[in-house]
């Protein structure tokens, strides 16, 4: 934990410091030397909460982007009685889930349960070298979009593209046009989409039902998202800054938070 309570008050570890745990009220003792980041530990073995992932450097970097008040925030289910630690917790009710280790699709399912509305932010680093950026693609809004779907390669990249108005019920051939018809289309219509080939994935993302963002350690995340209007997932660059600045300003409505990929 970054926090403890000392005399009440929510403080960062320091040398031979001793709180209280804000989620269990037991006994914290202060953990600070060069081998490992400041942290408050439970005196006792175990820390209360199942779902604590022991915290990082990458951690603490995206905690501090925020208000201390939003960081590390009880968040208290009144029906089942059941209470986790928030990494992040606007005051708006957005719960942001910093995700380091690998995670069982159970927890990913319970996590999205409990806290509702929320997102992940996953520390992509740790696959990042199998995690291919393919072709460019555009903006979904594009109107040139609008009778285009989209041919994909097997490595995914994309090849071309058909019209649905060219192929009306019962043709027997789809008829396929090559990719650069569309090239200067989509290099003018760019707003950071691209497909991506992941080998050996991390299965689990793909059946999120929240929106996800790989932090590959860039000042761009990349949103998994699926393409819309097409059959197919990709990732779309954002700033980190305006990734922060939607979450402090409450841009995230409960529909988008909602996402699934749809697998
Ligand atoms: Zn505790």
């Amino acid at each position: 934990m970054k926090f403890s309570l000392v005399n009440g008050k929510k403080t960062e570890a320091f040398p031979k410091g001793k709180g209280i745990c804000y989620n269990c009220g037991a006994i914290t003792i202060a953990k600070c030397g060069r081998k490992m980041i400041n942290h408050w530990a439970h005196q006792s073995l175990r820390h209360c909460d199942t779902w604590w992932e022991n915290e990082t450097e990458w951690h603490r970097d995206w905690k501090s982007k925020f208000n201390q008040e939003w960081q590390e925030v009880v968040h208290h289910d009144s029906l089942t009685n059941e209470k986790h630690v928030a990494d992040i917790k606007t005051s708006a009710g957005l719960v942001v889930e910093l995700q380091n280790s690998t995670i069982s699709l159970d927890e990913v399912e319970s996590r999205e349960r409990f806290y509702g509305k929320m997102i992940w932010i996953v520390n992509a680093e740790k696959f990042a070298n199998n995690f291919h950026f393919k072709s460019m693609l555009p903006d979904p809004n594009a109107s040139f979009l609008q009778d285009i779907q989209f041919l994909i390669g097997r490595k995914n990249t994309l090849l071309g593209f058909w019209r649905p108005s060219e192929n009306l019920n019962g043709a027997s051939m789809v008829l396929s046009h090559p990719v650069h018809e569309i090239s200067e289309l989509i290099r003018v219509n760019f707003v950071g989409h691209y497909l991506f080939q992941w080998v050996r994935p991390r299965h689990v993302w793909y059946r999120s039902n929240r929106r996800v963002f790989f932090d590959f350690g860039h000042n761009s995340i990349f949103e998994f998202m699926r393409f819309p209007n097409q059959k197919t997932l990709c990732v779309r660059a954002v700033d980190k800054t305006e990734l922060v600045n939607c979450i402090v300003n409450d841009l995230f409505s409960q529909e988008l938070v909602n996402n699934s990929k749809g697998f």
